[in-house]
This record gives structure tokens, C-alpha cells and sequence, in this order.
């Protein structure tokens, strides 16, 4: 058994939505399909419910688009004698939505929770269509079986719940198509929710992993993991191969090729991931599992870069207080659900720095005003101090950390490209070595970095 998820621009036109089809269709053993929203149609959503709420009467065109959209793509691509059925099913949604919608206008007012609703029409809709084009295709609802909890006021995946209610509505599952719709959960008391924008992968690893797949595959629009962002470096490479571990530091580090938690269950349960093009589906794309380095020489896979990040720094009197003081900054954040993306000491000045996005400033400033909250009262440690505007770039290899030549071999690289990074390069793994830049210095130090490492030979 295999399970396949394809992705907005996979099922956003009629000619990507055929490719789907074929792709499924050709397939000769069991698979479980996931759905994304037609391309574009979560942001079309989530921006029509911010018209509504605005009361402005744009929000009715807006809607009336998303719904021809949908009924454009039925009468292209269902069969005849079903496609009566599918308007009708499509059109009690529509109907749903619309009192939403009305709803947040009367009120004007757009809860979390309105929203969360509003967002998960995007893949009901796709894949109420999608049953009826793909030949022995059964629907299942994903939001009976993919269940969520709250923490950090996020929705975040409640593994035992969904744990048991995978294992109860797959006992008896003897279509060989299952299709269903990612990135939508519920709640415990059985509101609709979400796995978070980008989602739809996640759901389709954690079935992978809880219905013990042979293989994951992700079909998307590129042709798999590449050695950078093509945008900035129009020479990346596809990469044929990478281990879990890489694949999962090059998403925390900005890759956008998957939704970072994707790999976790997968990886878990040792179930290679394959990246594949749906508009050149012959390409082999990128194999991503349990990949032994034997050589143990380091080789790098890939250079990605997270934008927008910013540098806490916790001044310290004396270096004995060094280790205590970084393990009591990184817990209190992490406590707190703030993603740390590296943590330097720079050398000969008594100080501790933090690496987060900018967006988790706030809530990381009063969690260690509160940690630190004698010390800076009493003034034995400075007020806390900020550099933002910055942009973290991280290479990542298998063995390249504990290699030292890899380090130096960075700095001279940014050297010679004139940029003199804010932190040192320093790895957090084995397999991921990293610095920061000025925001202004990103695009040429991720040209230095991949012109050194991925087109100079190494
Ligand atoms: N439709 C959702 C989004 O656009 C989930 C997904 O496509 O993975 O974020
Ligand atoms: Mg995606």
C-alpha cells in the first residue's frame, strides 16, 4: 500500500487534475490519496472571510468566483451522468459557507474558530470532485480520523486520539482508493480544525505512518529537493537522495518543498518519501529515507535560508554562569513554544544569542523577562538586547558539523563575496551547520555558499 498526496497546483486545473487521474489510475496496488484545495483557493477563502468581515460587499464576487471555480472544474472534468450529483453536494457546501460568511458580516467579526471552519471548505470541496474523477475512488472524512488538540494556542496533532480513530475507521477499509482530503482535523469536542497552512502533506505522512505504507509520495510542481531556492540561484540542481534527517533540517531551515512536521511520522517508521513532479511524472525526483553515509565523509545536499529573523542577546557578568544561563534562556523559550534556530557565544564577549523569527519576538521577550526577571531587577544582567533583520542561513550534509574544513571553507566563501556574517558559522547537528546575515546579504551569501560547495566541486 502506497499513499500519494498531491498538491494545490496538482489538483488546480482541469489538464494538472487529469495528470492526477492517470498517476492514480495506473497505480496497481492499494493507495490511499490525499487532496490539497484547488490551487489558490485556501488564500481566496481566508481573504474573502476578511471582506465579509470588513462588511464590504466585494466579499459576495469574491465568493461568487471560488464557487464558479468549482462548478467550472465539475463540469470539466466528472463524468455526465454524475456531475448533477456532484453540483448538488458541492452546492450544500456552498450553501454552509455562504451562512458563514453572513454570519461573520452581520457580526463583523472573524473568530479563530469561524476561520478555521471557513479555511476547510477549501479541501471538502476539491475532493468531493476529485471522488467522482478518479474511477473507484471512495471519499473518507479526514476530520473523523485526524484529530487535534490546543497547545500554545495552536492546534496541534493529538497522536493517541488519532492514533485509535485511524485505527477504527481503516478496520474495515477494502476500497483500493481511499481518497481524502488533507490539512482538515477536528478538535475534542468536534470542531472542524487544522494541521496549518501547507498542511495536506502532514496528513497524508501521518496515514503513511499509521497504516504502515511501503511508500509516501508528495506530488507537487517542481521536480524534488534542489540544492537551493531556483528563484535566487537559477543553477540549483535536483537532489537525487537525501536522509530523513537532511530532508528535515533543510525544511526547518526555509525549504518549502514540504511541510516541515511531514517527515517526523515517517522517518519514525522508516518509510521513504518520494518528492515527484506531476507535470513530468517520468522524472524519478527525490528519494528521501533512511540513507547510510558508510563513508562517513561529509557531502552537502543542499543550502536553504529562513528570512526575517532576529538575534536575542543575554548579557552575562562571567563565564561560569555561561552553561546555566544559555540552558535556562533555550528552556524558557522552548517552554514556551518559541522555535530556536541556533544559539551562539560569540567569542571573547560575555554573551548569550538566540536565533528566532521575528514573528515570536514578542512572546520570546516576555518569556525570558520572566525567567531573567531577579537578575535584571537587580541589575545583574543588562537589559536585554535584539538585532533583527537578519536571515539564517544553514547548510545542510550528512557528517558536515564535525568537519572543520567545512566551516572555514564557508567563512572564506563569504570572505571573498564581501559579506562578514553576524554569527559564526556553527553547526546545531551533525548534518547542519549555520550563520546569519544582514537581511541585505542573504541572496548574495546563498550564492557564495552554493557556488562553493554545489558548482565548484567538492
Ligand atoms: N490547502 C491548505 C493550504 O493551502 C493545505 C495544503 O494545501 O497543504 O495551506
Ligand atoms: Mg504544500
Amino acid at each position: 500500500m502506497k499513499v500519494l498526496k498531491f498538491g494545490g497546483t496538482s489538483v488546480g486545473t482541469p489538464e494538472s487534475l487529469r495528470s492526477v487521474k492517470n498517476i492514480v489510475e495506473s497505480c496497481d496496488e492499494r493507495v490511499i490519496v490525499v487532496v490539497s484545495a484547488l490551487g489558490g483557493i485556501t488564500d481566496r477563502l481566508i481573504a474573502t472571510a476578511r471582506e465579509a468581515e470588513k462588511v464590504s460587499p466585494g466579499y459576495q464576487d469574491m465568493f461568487r468566483e471560488i464557487i464558479d471555480r468549482h462548478h467550472a472544474m465539475t463540469e470539466e472534468m466528472v463524468p455526465a451522468d454524475e456531475r448533477a450529483q456532484v453540483i448538488l453536494a458541492i452546492d450544500a457546501l456552498f450553501k454552509e459557507l455562504s451562512d458563514i460568511y453572513l454570519g461573520v458580516s452581520l457580526l463583523r467579526e472573524l473568530s479563530e474558530r469561524s476561520l478555521d471552519r471557513v479555511v476547510s471548505y477549501g479541501e471538502r470541496l476539491s475532493s468531493t470532485i476529485i471522488e467522482h474523477v478518479i474511477n473507484g475512488a471512495v471519499l473518507r472524512f479526514s476530520p473523523s480520523f485526524i484529530r487535534t488538540t490546543r497547545q500554545f494556542g495552536r492546534h496541534v496533532l493529538d497522536n493517541d486520539l488519532t492514533h485509535r480513530c485511524i485505527a477504527s475507521e481503516f478496520a474495515e477499509a477494502p476500497e483500493r482508493i481511499t481518497l481524502v482530503g488533507g490539512f482538515i482535523s477536528s478538535d475534542e469536542q468536534g470542531h472542524i480544525t487544522n494541521l496549518g497552512r501547507g498542511g495536506s502533506d502532514y496528513t497524508a505522512a501521518i496515514l503513511a505512518a499509521e497504516l504502515r505504507a511501503e511508500t509516501l509520495e508528495i506530488w507537487t510542481d517542481v521536480d524534488g529537493f534542489m540544492t537551493a531556492d531556483p528563484r535566487i540561484i537559477p543553477s540549483a540542481k535536483v537532489i537525487d537522495e537525501l536522509s530523513f534527517v537532511e530532508a528535515m533540517e533543510l525544511c526547518n531551515f526555509g525549504a518549502k518543498v514540504i511541510y516541515p512536521p511531514t517527515i517526523y511520522p515517517v522517518f519514525h517508521r522508516n518509510i521513504p518519501i518520494y518528492i515527484k513532479n506531476t507535470f513530468n511524472p517520468s522524472y524519478p525526483g527525490t528519494r528521501i529515507a533512511d540513507i547510510e553515509n558508510l563513508s562517513k565523509e561529509p557531502s552537502a545536499g543542499g543550502v536553504s535560508s529562513i528570512s526575517d529573523t532576529c538575534l536575542l542577546r543575554v548579557k552575562i557578568s562571567d563565564s561560569a554562569v555561561q552553561e546555566a544561563t544559555e540552558s535556562r534562556m533555550i528552556n524558557a523559550l522552548s517552554r514556551n513554544g518559541i522555535n530556536v534556530f541556533l544559539t551562539s557565544r560569540p567569542a571573547g564577549c560575555f554573551e548569550i544569542c538566540c536565533a528566532i523569527s521575528a514573528s515570536s519576538l514578542p512572546a520570546a521577550r516576555s518569556a525570558l523577562l520572566a525567567e531573567f526577571s531577579s537578575e535584571l531587577e537587580t541589575g545583574e544582567m543588562p537589559p536585554l538586547s535584539v538585532s533583527d533583520n537578519l536571515a539564517t542561513i544553514a547548510l545542510v550534509g550528512e557528517n558536515i558539523n564535525p568537519d572543520e574544513t567545512v566551516r572555514r571553507k564557508i567563512c572564506s566563501a563569504l570572505h571573498e563575496a564581501k559579506i562578514s556574517p553576524v554569527t559564526l558559522p556553527a553547526g546545531s547537528t551533525d548534518s547542519t551547520v549555520s550563520f546569519m546575515v544582514e537581511m541585505d546579504n542573504r541572496v548574495k551569501a546563498l550564492q557564495a555558499i552554493h557556488r562553493a560547495f554545489f558548482e565548484c566541486g567538492y
